[in-house]
């Protein structure tokens, strides 16, 4: 049954949201002013939501409706503070919670009363700068304290990272017809490579094929003790991120010459996923809406 928007009683208080900030958290701030839960808060305007989380990656333009009249503001508005617009290929790019911050943002939330506040940007895995103040975000995991200084071995690549960085916020505003899109290329950087002929380092045994694009990316994976990126896991410690935002640039660059000159470098179903991939063919599936 379709609910009337005049169902969705608007609440007397409103708190203002920070510049950037994730529904979800707006949402759990206004719980703990109420003295709620924030799924019950959620529900107020949702009242078949299961999880918050579905504030964020599930929200249609008709709950949008909903929760722009609990919060007495513009669906617009609220959808632009959730990340269920991004194309279903940047679904894995975005983590379930904050993996990075701004610590000029969060400073100033701080003294606008708002330091519980969370921005969208905290949970976008190819971020490495801030949208609002454009300074440098910042890893929050554990388990990364060797990657976790302010610099990176790749620092030298910073201006093509910040243009990889462009090119995926440009592809989750507006389609990319023709050319394989950033995130497409994100993929494909993360394929296992054959490692002969362009062997190292005799220890790695994961080599990706980013690591034929930006020297030195494997080994330091080999050398930290880190997880091997893959597709399916393709969040990287800021660090890194910087080398595969770089490689991204590289080959957007170069074009379809590195790309066919990369896929000789991939064997059996590495090969036909990298295949599959650069034609534009790759699936994933499309997540259930919150209509
Ligand atoms: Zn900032």
């Amino acid at each position: 049954m379709i609910r009337d928007l005049g169902d969705t009683k608007p609440l007397p208080v409103i708190l203002k949201p920070v510049p950037d900030e994730l529904l979800s958290s707006w949402i759990t701030r206004h719980a703990d002013f109420y003295g709620v839960s924030p799924l019950i808060m959620f529900r107020h305007a949702i009242p078949e939501a299961t999880s918050l989380r579905q504030s964020d990656t599930k929200l249609g333009p008709t709950a949008a409706g909903h929760v722009a009249r609990l919060f007495r503001t513009q669906s617009s508005a609220i959808l632009a503070m959730a990340t269920s617009g991004f194309p279903k290929s940047a679904a894995r790019l975005v983590a379930p919670r904050a993996i990075q911050r701004c610590t000029a943002c969060a400073e100033q939330n701080r003294w606008q009363g708002a330091a519980t506040a969370v921005q969208r940007s905290w949970i976008e895995g190819w971020r490495i700068t801030c949208p609002v103040c454009r300074q440098r975000q910042h890893d929050k995991r554990e388990g990364i304290s060797a990657l976790a200084s302010p610099s990176s071995p790749f620092e030298d690549l910073w201006e093509d990272a910040l243009d990889g960085e462009r090119l995926i916020g440009q592809s989750l505003r507006e389609a990319s017809a023709g050319r394989i899109s950033p995130i497409d290329i994100a993929r494909l950087l993360l394929i296992r490579r054959c490692p002969k002929p362009f062997r190292h380092d005799a220890l790695i045994d994961h080599s990706t094929i980013l690591g034929a694009v930006v020297q030195g990316f494997d080994e330091l994976v080999a050398e930290q003790g880190l997880p091997r990126p893959t597709i399916a896991r393709p969040i990287l410690p800021i660090a890194l991120r910087i080398a595969l935002l770089a490689g991204i640039s590289i080959v957007h660059r170069e074009g379809p010459a590195l790309v066919s000159e990369l896929k000789r470098q991939t064997l059996g179903a590495h090969y036909t996923r990298f295949a599959a991939i650069g034609a534009g063919s790759s699936r994933t599936p499309q997540p259930l809406q919150l209509n």
